[in-house]
């Protein structure tokens, strides 16, 4: 339990900085989680994210948005990040990146898919989509506010869902759709599951890749969410 105070007020931008691996773990075949001390760190809201930027010897850069799975309170920013297929940051930095490396970062960014408390909500996330909303669960725990934050997390299987274990001992709903849960058969949530965590909330959350964004959106509008108080992020080549 933590007795500082909430954050309040607009969520707070960032600059370019810079931030050194302090730790690193490459998590089966696809994650790679890192913590990074970064210079001058503004605190985040939970929900944020920062842009992580490479820069080759020649001068040649890449930039990518990351979302924070840390809490605010955390003295290192933690990011997770799989690997795509041909995935060029992502690519670096699960096969190549090691602790001691610099990387140029900007944040925190992002105004709209914040949760810091103000309000009962709903989160629905698929795949890295469950990023932010480590972040969201962690700051709840440290202020007891769990009971304003209900989470569906969907993933393929156990081990390629990221922070599975995390999100179980949350109270997390979580959905695998390529092997069974305990007595739950492999398959998307659906409406009946989603339902009882609806009633009475405020605001939602959806985050994963598009195709994820559409699903999750839907299920909500059938569970009586209603579409104004949905807030999406979308990770993704269109995202
Ligand atoms: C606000 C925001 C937060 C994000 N947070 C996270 C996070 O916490 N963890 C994380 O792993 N990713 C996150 N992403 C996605 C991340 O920014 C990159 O898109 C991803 O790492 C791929 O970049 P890349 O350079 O490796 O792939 P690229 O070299 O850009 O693309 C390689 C191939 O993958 C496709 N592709 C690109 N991005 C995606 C994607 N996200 N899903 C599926 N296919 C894709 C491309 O079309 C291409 O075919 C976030 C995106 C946004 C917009």
């Amino acid at each position: 339990m933590s007795t500082a105070p909430l954050p309040t007020g607009p969520a707070p931008v960032g600059h370019w900085t810079t931030g050194a691996v302090v730790e690193l773990e490459r998590i089966g075949d696809r994650l790679v989680r890192l913590r990074l001390e970064v210079a001058d760190r503004i605190d985040h809201l939970p929900g944020q994210h920062y842009v992580l930027r490479l820069r080759a010897a020649d001068g040649y850069t890449a930039q990518r948005s990351y979302s924070v799975a840390s809490a605010p309170g955390d003295p290192l920013l933690e990011l997770m990040v799989e690997c795509l297929p041909g995935g060029e940051v992502s690519g670096h930095l699960h096969d190549v990146a090691e602790v001691g490396d610099v990387f140029e970062l900007r944040g925190p960014i992002g105004g709209w898919f914040t949760w810091a408390g103000e309000a009962t909500a709903l989160c629905v996330v698929g795949g890295t989509g469950v990023v932010p909303v480590v972040s969201m669960l962690r700051h709840a725990r440290t202020h007891q506010l769990a009971d304003r934050l209900r989470v569906v997390a969907v993933g393929r299987t156990l081990a390629e869902l990221p922070y599975a274990a995390e999100l179980l001992e949350a109270g997390a709903f979580v959905a695998l759709t390529r092997e069974n849960l305990g007595d739950r058969v492999a398959a998307p949530p659906y409406p009946e599951e989603v339902a009882p965590l609806a009633e009475g909330v405020e605001r939602a959350y959806v985050c994963g890749s598009v195709g994820f964004a559409s699903f999750a959106t839907r299920l909500l509008g059938e569970v009586g969410v209603r579409a104004d108080t949905i807030r999406v992020e979308q990770f993704g080549a269109t995202g």
